[in-house]
Formats: C-alpha cells, structure tokens, sequence
C-alpha cells in the first residue's frame, strides 16, 4: 500500500471518515471527508483497495459505504435466469 504516503486524509481527523448517522453532523463530516478525498491524488488506489475489501465502513476514494455496496453489486456477474444448462 504505498499509496498511502500520498493520502491527502494524513494529518485529518480519521473520525470525519467514518460519519456516525445520515443527519446533521454525520452529513458535515461526510462533506468533508469528499471535499478532502477530491483532491487526493491516490482517491483511485484507495476506491479500488476498499472495493478490493468488499463491504467495509467508512469514505474511500471520496465513496461513501452505501455507494461503494452499490458498485459491488452493479459489478457482480450476472446469472441468466430462467436459462437451462444442457443436460
Ligand atoms: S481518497 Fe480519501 S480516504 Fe483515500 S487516501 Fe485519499 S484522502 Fe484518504
């Protein structure tokens, strides 16, 4: 992980990346966990290692927990429902 001696979050409050709730300071955190994340320069290392983890806590690559769950899902293989195997 040595992308992560160029994490723009050193130095930050860790607690801003991992907002507790969906209201009032949680959503101030989450902004600012973003705001940080949009000018880190390893935010694609970081979103694909999180991914990588699958379901995990907190902002990475400046995606929040429910949107990278999203993008796990949208990224599973597909079955083909209702398609036979040949027997
Ligand atoms: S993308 Fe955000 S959480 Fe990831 S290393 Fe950069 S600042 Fe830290």
């Amino acid at each position: 992980m040595e992308w992560l001696r160029s994490a723009a979050c050193a130095g930050e409050d860790p607690e801003l990346f991992f907002p507790v709730g969906t209201a009032g300071p949680a959503l101030r955190d989450l902004a600012a966990a973003k705001q940080v994340c949009a000018c880190c320069t390893v935010a694609r290392e970081c979103l694909s290692y999180a991914l990588g983890l699958g379901p995990t806590a907190g902002v990475w690559g400046g995606v929040p927990e429910e949107e990278r769950t999203d993008l796990l899902r949208r990224s599973r293989p597909r079955h083909d429902v209702g398609r036979r195997s040949p027997q």
